[in-house]
């Protein structure tokens, strides 16, 4: 072979204003440019501890099960739910865009009985509808997503820990696209289990997904590894509940890994490890607090540019997540064509979307490291002059002043 066809790595120089991936923080490319040390190498086990006390702080809770599952955000979501749903288990999953399917998916290739709760595209689920489903199919678990990215929404969390309390549901939740930049409280909202990304408020590359198990959701795993090594435990009968179906993704495995035990599971992906632990570093030196006050302004300000430029808004935005808008794409204009101009001539990537939505709107985001003045400033200037150029036309200059004046009127930064 040729080897001259291949050159070094290049990629070109892009500001990425999708739904994510976004473009990584420097920090974590450095970071993750370090050398490797083996898996058990004392240092090594200290930065996995680490890692596990710095994703307590930001998914706020006390859990001890707070760990990296290697594997993009979806195999925070396999590991979990193959961990926890047994074949048969009733599960509930409220769906309010793509990602609610995509649990229904795996949820099915575990084999639960799956019920679902649809409201359209661009809406979110009341506390009351959500109680009432439960009351009617009384599942084991409750699968959410709080912020769905194929519709821009965040639903709401805070009082569904309780409503499952007091059904003896177990709450999981998929906060790969929020997470960092809204508010998640997995203690205080009673979530028993959480999974996340690197690749959108958190500023890294995709690759590993940190979870974190309450104490309830740790049992449930813990009994069903008993079974499956044989161990009769007090009130249940060999047999009853049955082993994960797969050795990749088995929690209790992963927990006796990053546990003192460090049993042998898989080599923890290293680089990655580094990168995860340079994205929670800046977000904790930044303040949670403030992280989400910066996607609120900067999604804000975007929302503000948007408006003030004609166009309209896709879904409910009281329900809006802080880091990512959805764009109508105004009548007579080409989505596509709009897109591949931005990348073309302005280097700037914007999302297209999903299922019954494609070709109507484009979501914009605004998040992790590109949650920036500049950037939403750069975006909004860029996506003017090509509507203009396609004959949508706008009063030129008002979308950036609109999004301006917000900065300037803003409280924070
Ligand atoms: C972006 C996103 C994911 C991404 O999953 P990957 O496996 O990292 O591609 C998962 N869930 C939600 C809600 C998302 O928005």
């Amino acid at each position: 072979m040729d080897i001259t066809h291949y050159p070094q790595i290049n990629p070109p120089q892009r500001l990425l204003m999708g739904p994510g991936p976004i473009n990584a923080d420097p920090r974590v490319l450095r970071a993750m440019s370090a050398q490797l040390i083996g898996q058990y190498d004392p240092a090594m086990t200290h930065y996995m501890n680490e890692v596990m006390a710095l994703y307590r702080a930001l998914f706020r809770t006390e859990n001890r099960w707070t760990l990296l599952i290697d594997g993009t955000s979806r195999a925070g979501i396999e590991a979990l739910l193959l961990s926890a749903i047994r074949p048969g288990d009733k599960v509930l999953i409220p769906v309010f865009g793509r990602f609610g399917y995509l649990l229904c998916e795996i949820a099915r290739r575990c084999r639960a009985e799956v019920h679902t709760l649809e409201v359209p595209w661009g809406e979110v689920f009341t506390p009351d509808q959500i109680e009432d489903a439960i009351k009617r199919v009384r599942p084991r678990l409750l699968l959410t997503v709080q912020g769905d990215t194929s519709t821009t929404m965040l639903q709401p969390l805070a009082e569904l820990g309780a409503i499952c309390r007091r059904y003896d549901v177990l709450l999981y939740t998929d906060a790969t696209a929020s997470f960092g930049g809204n508010a998640l409280e997995t203690d205080a909202w009673g979530l028993d289990a959480v999974s996340a990304g690197m690749q959108k408020c958190l500023g890294g590359p995709s690759g590993t997904s940190p979870v974190t198990l309450s104490p309830r959701m740790e049992a449930v795993i813990r009994r069903r590894k008993c079974v499956e090594q044989g161990i009769r435990t007090a009130g249940h009968q060999e047999g009853e509940e049955e082993m994960v179906y797969s050795n990749y993704f088995d929690l209790g495995m992963i927990m006796d890994y990053w546990g003192p035990e460090r049993l042998n599971h898989h080599t923890e992906a290293t680089t990655a490890l580094f990168g995860a632990r340079e994205c929670a570093r800046i977000l904790l030196q930044e303040g949670l607090e403030n992280s989400i006050a910066r996607h609120r302004l900067h999604g804000d300000a975007l929302l503000k540019g948007i408006q003030g430029m004609g166009l309209a808004t896709f879904g409910d935005l009281r329900h809006k997540m802080n880091n990512v808008l959805g764009v109508m794409i105004p009548a007579g204009i080409d989505g596509e064509q709009v897109r591949k101009l931005l990348l073309d001539d302005f280097a700037i990537e914007i999302g297209t979307s999903f299922g019954p939505l494609i070709g109507k709107v484009w979501r914009i985001g605004t998040m992790g490291y590109n949650a920036r003045k500049d950037c939403v400033l750069q975006t909004l200037a860029a996506l003017e002059a090509v509507l203009n150029r396609l004959g949508f036309s706008t009063t030129q200059g008002a979308a950036m002043q609109a999004a301006w004046d917000h900065y300037a009127n803003g409280s924070c930064e």
